[in-house]
Parts: structure tokens; C-alpha cells; sequence
């Protein structure tokens, strides 16, 4: 099988496993335990704790450790709009291409904790204009939300720009860097952001654990309460084993993280000039070159991204389109309608994400046979 969807998720890298193997039934005890066990587990939880803060230029107290990304994005907008909320903040500011774990928890507060919430709109190639995100300001906005590359699109927002502009303000500013982990730079004091949400699943870590980089001072509610873990932003015994994984699958991706885009970019390259040779009718979708590097995602104008999925499946290589199907209906991707592509178009949408295991021989053999299965396709249609 030839896998080219690494922005839905990666394999778990062995020496990651390695790393996390003695917290299974070795070092099993609970970090808040007093006695020896617990306390071996707290160190490692804590050495993880200072890893990841290394990597994002912060201190380890304002790190914290959640669930996965999702679990972080909602940490992030709930806890700022209820913090802010005795201040009379209620306003937030988020854009049209988010990833829902951003989009329904902004809806689900404007719905039920009354909250006025603006979403900016983007341009043909995803991207957002600070100058909108200046406009869209107000004295009552509490928090703005712009995701660090979207997974649909691959398109990179001027993150550091935004940053600058949202703190003149004093509103918290949060990005969503989920698809950013492995392959962008994580310096939270250089991209101007207060909240940085990751997950490691992304980043050849395992799923089911991400984190939330919180400012120190910024103001945020838990959503989740209890045992007070993580001084108190999320209650809960910490997954030892997962934690330990994540800190390595980081460390591991963001220290050849440069060679690695380098050589992912290449790649990319080779496979849109190959396909875009031999397919007629086709659309680079998302930015030409503020794209994350092992990216690449086109519209197929005639040919339902269900059917290109199956028959690429059949031929032995794992891809995905930027639409949903829910009920066997498809739905075209709300990233791509707000970027102004047409609902019809958007069936059409196809994602290859290139990564660590891909090679030329990969992209070569996509590139002989994706033409042959949209003519096919096309045909039938
Ligand atoms: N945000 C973005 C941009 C994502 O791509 C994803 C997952 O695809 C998430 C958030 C959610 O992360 P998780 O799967 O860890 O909940």
C-alpha cells in the first residue's frame, strides 16, 4: 500500500513506541502518587513536560496536556469565552476554514453561552488578511482563532503578523497548529500566540493525546474539573505512556524537520507536475507556495472524489478528498466553498499528503495510474 494521507493521520514511529514501552507495566503508577512508583511516573511526565516546552520556546508550566487536538482547540475557545466572560468579553473572531473542532465549539457557544462570533472570510487560496482581522476587532472580543495550516488546503497563515495585530488589542490570541507539528516552526513567543493547540498523532506520535500551549496569565476556564491535574486547566489522571510519546514524536519531527520539507517538497513537486501533465482539467487548490511542503490537494472537475478514492484504494494507494460523507450524500467541503469554489467543484476535491515513508517510486506510480482512473471515471460519469 502506498499511504498519502499523513495529514489524517501517521504511523507511530518505533523508537516513540520504544520510548513509551516502560510506562506500560513498569512504570505504571499514578504522577500524584507519593510513593517511588508515582513518583517516576511525575518525573517522566514532567521531562516530557520540559521537552515539549523546549521545542516551543515556552515554560513548562504552560503546557498541558490533553486528550488530542480536538480536546485542545475547545479548551482553548471554551475556557477563553467563559474566562472572559466576567469582564464582559463575549465576542470571538475565528475564520471560514477552520477545522470543526474550532467551528462547532465557536457555533455551540454562540447558540447556548451567548457569544457574538465573527468568522472572517478567506481568498481563493485560503488565505486570511490581517487587515480584516484588525477590522473585525473589538474592545469586548476575547479571542481570535486562526488555524497555522489548514488540512484541508495546506495553506499557512502569516500567523506571527496576526499575533501582533490581536495583542495591540489585549484579546487572546489562538491557533490551531494541529497540521503544523511536524513540519512548521513551533516558537510560541515568535509566532506572537498565547494558545497553540497540538496533537501527536499528526506527527508520527500516538492518537489520542495532544496539548495546549496556554500564556502564562491568560485567562482560561477548565472545561474539564476534578482532580485539579495540570494545575487545574484539565482534571483528569495524566496518560503517562501517551505523554512520554508525544514529547519524543515531537522532538523527533521538529529536529529534522528542515531536511524533511526539503525533501517532501521535491516530491510534491514532482507529483503535481506529473499529474497536472497528464490530467486535463485539473486544480491546484490552497496557496502555490505558503503550503505546508508534503501537501497537495486539486479539484478533479468531472470525477466524484468518493469514486477516485475507491478506485485508488483498489489500486493499492490511500488518499482522501476534502468532502465529507455523511449518509452516503456526499457534502463539498465547507473549506473549499469559503475559499469561492463552486459546491459541484468541490466533490471533486482530492488530498495527497506525502510523508516520512514516501518515496519517488511512490509518487511515479500515483502518477502512471491516477490519469487512467479519471479517464475512466470521467467516462462513466
Ligand atoms: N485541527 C486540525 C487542523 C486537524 O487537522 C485535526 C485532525 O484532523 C484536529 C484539529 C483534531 O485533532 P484530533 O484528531 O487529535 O482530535
Amino acid at each position: 500500500m502506498i499511504y498519502l494521507d499523513h495529514s489524517a493521520t501517521t504511523a507511530v514511529d518505533q523508537r516513540v513506541v520504544d520510548a513509551m514501552s516502560p510506562y506500560w507495566t513498569q512504570m505504571y503508577g499514578n504522577p500524584s502518587s507519593i510513593y517511588g512508583l508515582g513518583r517516576r511516573a511525575a518525573a517522566a511526565l514532567e521531562d516530557a513536560r520540559c521537552r515539549v516546552a523546549r521545542v516551543l520556546n515556552c515554560q513548562p508550566a504552560e503546557i498541558v496536556f490533553t486528550g488530542c487536538g480536538t480536546e485542545s482547540d475547545n479548551l482553548a475557545l471554551r475556557g477563553a469565552v467563559l474566562g472572559a466572560a466576567p469582564q464582559g468579553r463575549r465576542h470571538i473572531i475565528i475564520t471560514a476554514i477552520e477545522h470543526h473542532a474550532v467551528l462547532h465549539t465557536a457555533r455551540e457557544l454562540a447558540e447556548h453561552f451567548d457569544c457574538d462570533v465573527t468568522i472572517l472570510p478567506v481568498d481563493r487560496q485560503g488565505l486570511v488578511d490581517p487587515a480584516a482581522i484588525a477590522g473585525a476587532l473589538r474592545p469586548d472580543t476575547a479571542l481570535v482563532s486562526v488555524m497555522y495550516a489548514n488540512n484541508e488546503v495546506g495553506t499557512i497563515q502569516p500567523i506571527a503578523e496576526i499575533g501582533a495585530i490581536v495583542r495591540q488589542q489585549g484579546a487572546l490570541f489562538h491557533t490551531d497548529a494541529v497540521q503544523a507539528g511536524g513540519h512548521l516552526g513551533l516558537d510560541v513567543q515568535a509566532l506572537n500566540v498565547d494558545l497553540l493547540a497540538l496533537s501527536a498523532h499528526k506527527f508520527h506520535g500516538p492518537k489520542g493525546v495532544g496539548m495546549l500551549y496556554v500564556r502564562r496569565g491568560a485567562r482560561l476556564l477548565p472545561t474539564q474539573t476534578g482532580g485539579s491535574q495540570e494545575r487545574g486547566r484539565r482534571s483528569g489522571t495524566e496518560n503517562v505512556p501517551y505523554i512520554v510519546g508525544l514529547a519524543h514524536a515531537l522532538e523527533l519531527a521538529q529536529a529534522d524537520r528542515g531536511a524533511e520539507s526539503a525533501r517532501l517538497l521535491a516530491l510534491r513537486e514532482r507529483l503535481w507536475a506529473g499529474l497536472a501533465a497528464r490530467i486535463p482539467d485539473i486544480e491546484l487548490t490552497g496557496h502555490p507556495t505558503r503550503r505546508l511542503a508534503g501537501h497537495l490537494s486539486l479539484i478533479v472537475r468531472g470525477a466524484e472524489a468518493q469514486s477516485l478514492l475507491i478506485a485508488l484504494d483498489l489500486a493499492g494507494v490511500a488518499a482522501s478528498s476534502g468532502s465529507a460523507c455523511a449518509s452516503g450524500a456526499p457534502t463539498p467541503s465547507h473549506v473549499l466553498t469559503a475559499m469561492g469554489y463552486d459546491p459541484m467543484d468541490a466533490l471533486g476535491a482530492l488530498r495527497l499528503t506525502l510523508g516520512r515513508e514516501n518515496t519517488e517510486a511512490d509518487v511515479d506510480f500515483v502518477i502512471e495510474r491516477l490519469p487512467k482512473i479519471v479517464e475512466r471515471i470521467r467516462g462513466n460519469q
